[in-house]
């Protein structure tokens, strides 16, 4: 395709009822009208895929429908995917949940069920506003109170429907990267090894892929993973009753503490991503530069939870060591000295992210995977 063509993708379900169709085709002509207008530097082109093996469990759940979305977005090279449904989806951290972005996949899906049962002008409006929403945060987009990205619980002909004049020139950055020819359709990204179309990918990409990563707020990932922290809390406080953990942090030089650090953050990301299967996302047959950025944010985003996880660990334990009373810790450490307390906070934080490497993989993969993928639940 020509470098400023940008296709998406609307996925539906073949059985879903000619009513249905019908308002989603509207709401498309206006989005495509109001896409054209805001940024004319593009040719917006819109493909509708009706499948008959759109998945059908009872409540739909947004993490399958997200999967199965990225993987037609690979296979028909598209730029962006939106799955629509008429019925209602599960729920996993928001009481309400009318669509569920990902920006990491470029793939969101969008409940009509809510807004299904009001009059037509007023479900084009709050359909298009909720549609909107969406497609800002799959472009980098954060909530604002003054635009469109404002979120509400359910999306009304009140709501406003347009992006801010900042919010348009992010977007206007954004799309130029994601509008360039992809990297396979390219002469050069034919020739490539895939060691080297995964350094090419990075040459390219690597200041949006970064932003993706940051922007996906790695430190609210662990939050959300309740046995990971338990695993992590637990063994914490073993380690800070046992003598032994004190007497072996005193005999660990500080220079091979630092690399042991940096070479268990990297174990414990390597060891959730192939331990949940998290290489299986986003998979071609081919090699394809999406299906590689996917890959890195998600790598990327995995890693950067895990450090945040460390520091946040660290800066806990260092403080409980500061306030423990000194003489039982020198004591336990067998020390003559001052007791190093960065030294032992680090060492006391490492732990925990070994034992909670063990204690993520015990976690369900499905949450896991909502974790990374979602952006929200709106
Ligand atoms: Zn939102």
């Amino acid at each position: 395709m020509p470098s400023n063509y940008l296709t998406i993708g609307i996925i539906v379900d073949e059985s879903e009822t000619r009513e249905f169709n019908t308002l989603l085709q509207k709401i498309i002509r206006h989005l495509q009208k109001q896409l054209k207008k805001n940024f004319p530097q593009f040719k917006w082109v819109f493909s509708f895929l009706k499948r008959k093996d759109f998945p059908t469990s009872i409540p739909l759940d947004p993490l399958e429908l997200l999967e199965f979305g990225a993987s037609l977005k690979l296979e028909y090279n598209l730029d962006f995917a939106l799955v629509f449904t008429s019925l209602p989806l599960k729920s996993r951290f928001n009481q309400i949940v009318n669509a569920v972005p990902s920006n990491m996949l470029e793939t969101a899906v969008i409940s009509m069920a809510s807004i299904i049962e009001e009059d037509t002008n007023k479900q084009v409006h709050g359909l298009l506003a909720l549609c909107k929403h969406v497609l800002g945060h799959l472009w980098g987009l954060e909530h604002n109170s003054n635009s469109v990205m404002q979120p509400h619980h359910i999306w009304t002909k009140a709501h406003k429907l347009s992006w801010n004049k900042e919010e348009k020139k992010h977007i206007l950055s954004y799309l130029k990267d994601i509008a360039d020819p992809r990297l396979e359709e390219t002469s050069k990204g034919l020739k490539l090894s895939t060691f080297l179309f995964y350094l090419h990918v990075l040459k390219r990409e690597g200041i949006s892929i970064l932003r993706d990563i940051l922007l996906f707020r790695s430190w609210l990932m662990m939050l959300r993973l309740g046995k990971f922290t338990v695993a992590t809390a637990v063994s914490i406080i073993f380690l800070f009753l046992s003598a032994e953990a004190w007497e072996m942090g005193a005999a660990i030089c500080p220079f091979w503490l630092n690399i042991g650090i940096g070479i268990i953050l990297l174990a414990a990301t390597l060891s959730l991503y192939f331990g949940q299967n998290l290489h299986k996302v986003a998979k071609s047959e081919r090699i394809k530069e999406q299906a590689v950025r996917s890959k890195l944010v998600l790598f990327g985003t995995l890693f950067m939870g895990i450090t945040i996880f460390w520091l946040n660990l660290f800066l806990i334990s260092t403080t409980i060591i500061y306030l423990l009373p000194q003489k039982i810790l020198i004591g336990w450490a067998g020390i003559k000295n001052n007791l190093p307390i960065f030294h032992f906070g680090k060492i006391m934080a490492t732990f925990g992210i070994l034992a909670s490497a063990l204690g993520g993989n015990l976690e369900e993969a499905q949450d896991i995977k909502a974790v990374l993928f979602y952006t929200e639940e709106t």
